[in-house]
């Protein structure tokens, strides 16, 4: 199998080239610094996206509080984690970093708050 992916780690964005059939013998080209390989590996073989969301809260005049994961989580739980997320409602006060779900679908991630209000 052969995918191209374009880099996020850092700015440059270097397409990335990679060919494999399984993880061991994937040979991974285009890259311009060593952080691009453990980047490509994971998005072909255990694609990791942050969660960012919003939850209902009371107590104040708007009615949503965006949330984000403080790490990325695997992309397959990213639909659970809007049920999850859509079935949260806090109350005022709540500061920017309040942790909402400690270990977030069992991710050894938090949720927290994005927004002080
Ligand atoms: S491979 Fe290295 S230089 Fe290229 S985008 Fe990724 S982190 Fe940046």
């Amino acid at each position: 199998m052969k995918k191209t992916l374009i880099c996020t780690v850092c700015p440059n964005g270097c397409e990335i080239e990679v060919n494999y059939t399984t993880r061991e013998d994937a040979v991974i080209t285009g890259y311009t610094c060593k952080r691009g390989i453990p980047y490509a590996i994971d998005e072909c073989f255990e694609p990791k996206r942050t969660f960012t969301s919003s939850v209902k809260i009371t107590g104040t005049d708007r009615r949503m509080l965006p949330v984000r994961t403080t790490g990325p989580i695997p992309k397959e739980l990213l639909m659970k984690a809007a049920e999850a997320v859509a079935a949260i409602t806090l109350e005022v006060p709540v500061k920017c970093g309040d942790v909402i779900v400690e270990n977030f679908l069992d991710t050894d991630v938090k949720l927290v708050a994005a927004m002080s209000l």
